[in-house]
């Protein structure tokens, strides 16, 4: 009865489990019980795609596709019944309480003799909520449970991942604080010390706790052009005196990020470093304007373009004019400042002056600028409309697609 289940953790390694039924019941729970390494037996009449990846990728998992019949829970401990149909599901039940066997019933959890809480795993904890039988209530409860694990109001012990005098590279993603990756914002709750971009979202350091270090990479002093190993200088530090640092970032560390240059400095110091990648702004601010960088039979490329050197700059290392001669999609970062010289080369080069453009500026955040425009048009745009960076500038047919 689940109104007052007795919640336990069963030890499933090496045990045969049988689930009939190949709906979405079935589908969230094989993973979970391969991931304990149970003997998962599959029987049902028809499975989703979902399921039959499921089986027929994993070999310790056996699938028939046919209806349960009474004897099917021979030598089992313990058994989910998720057919669609509530006969079935009740003789299921019936020949697991003749075994003694415990069951889960999916359509009627109260009728079963074992109920699934709500879970969810974090950092190796096993986190399951029950509330009598109310679904809805449990899940939500293991949701807000989760969320608060995820912003380190509650924080669990000893994860491999956390190591006092190391570094982890995080990407904050485009400036949404939601569009984080989950890692990131986990390693971010646990820092000591955060070395944050401009671009990273501020709304995310701005939960941090008061005993953490936040130290404004911009703001870090330095001579001319020393800047990145002012930064690297103090992520050793910090990390020296034994101190967890997040170095933080905006899009994606390895994006024209410089994230590579501190993995190389913190290795060369013999500090470990990990990295987190992130949402990059190149997909995802064209993306949360309505563009998709890529649609079939539109383009088969895209290409993401650094704008902070002139074309004709000796130490510029794109090939301009080879650009202008693609037909899908170039993605422009830092491009706003000399958006003239772009879009020159690019006419000269063979690009037609009518490809639609698309600028986005401080894209996913509340002060967000579209412009919609053509290469033609782009740079006097540009500068009518006053757009400054940070800034997207998306060139190609898919830059026309409405939001
Ligand atoms: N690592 C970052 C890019 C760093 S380069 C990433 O993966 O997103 C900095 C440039 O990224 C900016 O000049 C701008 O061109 C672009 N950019 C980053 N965030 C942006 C945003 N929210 N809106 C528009 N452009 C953005």
């Amino acid at each position: 009865m689940t109104e007052n289940a007795y919640l336990v953790g069963l030890r499933l390694g090496g045990k045969k489990v049988v689930v009939v039924g190949g709906g979405t019941v079935a589908q969230r729970r094989i993973p979970l019980l391969m991931a304990r390494d149970a003997d998962v037996h599959v029987i049902t009449r028809a499975a989703t795609p979902a399921v039959e990846v499921l089986t027929t990728t994993n070999p310790g998992i056996t699938l028939e596709l046919r209806d349960y019949r009474d004897g099917d829970l021979e030598g089992a401990w313990y058994a989910i019944a998720a057919t669609d149909d509530p006969a079935v599901n009740a003789a299921i039940v019936a020949e697991a309480d003749r075994r003694q066997i415990f069951c889960v019933r999916a359509d009627i959890a109260r009728e079963g003799s074992a109920v699934t809480p709500a879970s969810f795993d974090h950092d190796g904890l096993l986190v399951g909520v029950l509330a009598g039988g109310e679904h809805r209530r449990s899940a939500a409860i293991r949701t807000a449970i989760r969320e608060a694990f995820q912003q380190g109001l509650i924080t669990a012990e000893a994860p491999d991942d956390v190591t006092p005098g190391s570094v982890a590279l995080v990407g904050g993603g485009p400036g949404d604080p939601e569009l984080i990756t989950v890692r990131g914002r986990r390693l971010l709750a646990r820092a000591d010390v955060v070395v944050a971009d401009r671009l990273a979202p501020p709304e995310l350091l701005a939960e941090l706790g008061p005993h953490v270090e936040v130290i404004d990479a911009a703001k870090i002093p330095y001579g001319r052009a020393m800047a990145q190993e002012a930064i690297n200088k103090i992520l050793i530090d910090r990390a020296r005196e034994g101190r967890f640092v997040v170095r933080f970032k905006g899009g994606d560390p390895f994006v024209f990020a410089r994230g590579y240059e501190e993995v190389l400095a913190c290795a060369e110091a013999g500090i470990p470093v990990t990295v987190v990648p992130g949402v990059t702004s190149a997909i995802s601010v064209p993306a949360m304007a309505g563009v998709p960088v890529t649609h079939r039979a539109v383009n088969h490329e895209f290409v993401v373009v650094s704008g902070h050197l002139p074309p004709d700059h000796p130490e510029s290392l794109v090939n301009w004019n080879a650009l202008a001669q693609l037909s899908g999609t170039l993605v422009l970062l830092m491009a706003v400042e000399r958006i003239e010289l772009f879009a020159e080369v690019l006419m000269s080069g063979g690009r037609p002056a009518e490809t639609p453009i698309l600028v986005v500026q401080h894209g996913t955040t509340a002060a967000e600028r579209i412009l919609r425009t053509t290469l033609r048009d782009a740079a006097d745009r540009i500068r009518a409309d006053g757009i400054r960076p940070p800034a997207i500038i998306v060139i190609g047919p898919v830059a026309a697609f409405a939001a």
